[in-house]
């Protein structure tokens, strides 16, 4: 089965339409689809409705960012009820205060003699209520501060860089419960990026179980091989249900293409096991 259950649309900051991901991720011989879009469920029905007309299965989706022990943590939600009201208030929420930390960062940015990050970063914006530090980078490539989005991220937006501003997400515990309650999974997105300690992970883990959570993604773009069976394995510890996504973000920008990873490891649980009531069927059988 190839299922990519993670990737951006221009509704968060991917830079291709939710249509144009369908069309990509179908042409890549992605069987079993869902847009992940950061803390936002705005091109969902775009997204079904594409898969729709392609004959592609579909699961909801989105990547809930979470406040975990002073840490950015996202968790990623699949197959809940698109209309869901209690996950569209939380997720309305939580990207609220998205505008003013953008700009709060184009003003550490000009204290570091890079002006206009605000209104530059905003020429790649196309959904006003979701600005993210990838609409900032790709600025900042755009005027030559950097060669790259990933080298812009080590000079000036990575945590502890310049124009890097702490910022307050959702709580673990609401993440989880807007995704369950509207009757889909939470998943923790790419373990392997987040710089906890052993005691810290743990606790990741634990909390997440504690509060309903049931998956993690094992195979990402995020990840490296080496990665994949470190989270196989806490997977297998925790008993979780395993999750697979590119977290494509568009051409020339993701190194990892839509349907194009590796299969998850041996004996795990694929996510879609646990979701099986949860997918709109729409391939040929
Ligand atoms: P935000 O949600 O505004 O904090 O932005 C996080 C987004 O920035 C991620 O979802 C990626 O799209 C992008 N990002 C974070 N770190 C990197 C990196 N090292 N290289 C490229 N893009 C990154
Ligand atoms: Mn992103
Ligand atoms: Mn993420
Ligand atoms: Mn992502």
């Amino acid at each position: 089965m190839n299922a990519d259950l993670h990737c951006h649309s221009t509704i968060s900051d991917g830079t291709l339409s939710p249509e144009d991901l369908a069309r990509r991720a179908h042409a890549q011989g992605v069987s079993l689809w869902a847009l992940t879009d950061h803390d936002e469920i705005g091109g969902q029905h775009q997204a079904l409705n594409a898969a729709r007309a392609l004959g592609m299965d579909y699961l909801s989706g989105t990547e809930i960012s979470v406040t975990f022990a002073g840490t950015t943590v996202h968790i990623v939600g699949l197959g809940f009820d698109i209309d869901d009201v209690a996950l569209a208030e939380g997720l309305e929420a939580t990207r609220g205060g998205r505008e003013l930390r953008a700009r709060h960062m184009a003003d550490a940015l000009l204290q570091v003699g890079i002006p206009n990050a605000f209104e530059g970063a905003l020429k790649y914006v196309s959904n006003p209520h979701l600005i993210s530090r990838a609409h900032l980078a790709r600025y900042l490539v755009e005027i030559g501060k950097a060669r790259d989005l990933p080298d812009v991220f080590k000079r000036y937006l990575a945590e502890g860089k310049p124009g890097y501003v702490p910022h307050q997400w959702a709580s673990l515990g609401n993440a989880v419960k807007w995704i369950t309650q509207a009757g889909g999974a939470a998943v923790i997105a790419h373990p392997a990026r987040y710089r906890f300690n052993p005691t810290e992970e743990y606790a990741l883990f634990s909390e997440f179980k504690a509060h309903g959570g049931i998956g993690v993604e094992v195979v990402t773009g995020s990840h490296t091989v080496a990665e994949y069976s470190i989270y196989a394995d806490m997977a297998r510890e925790f008993d979780l249900y395993a999750s697979r996504g590119s977290d494509f973000h568009g051409p020339g920008e993701s190194r990892i293409d839509l349907g194009t990873l590796p299969d998850l490891p041996s004996g795990l649980r694929p996510i879609w096991d646990a979701l099986d009531h949860r997918v709109h069927r729409f391939a040929a059988t």
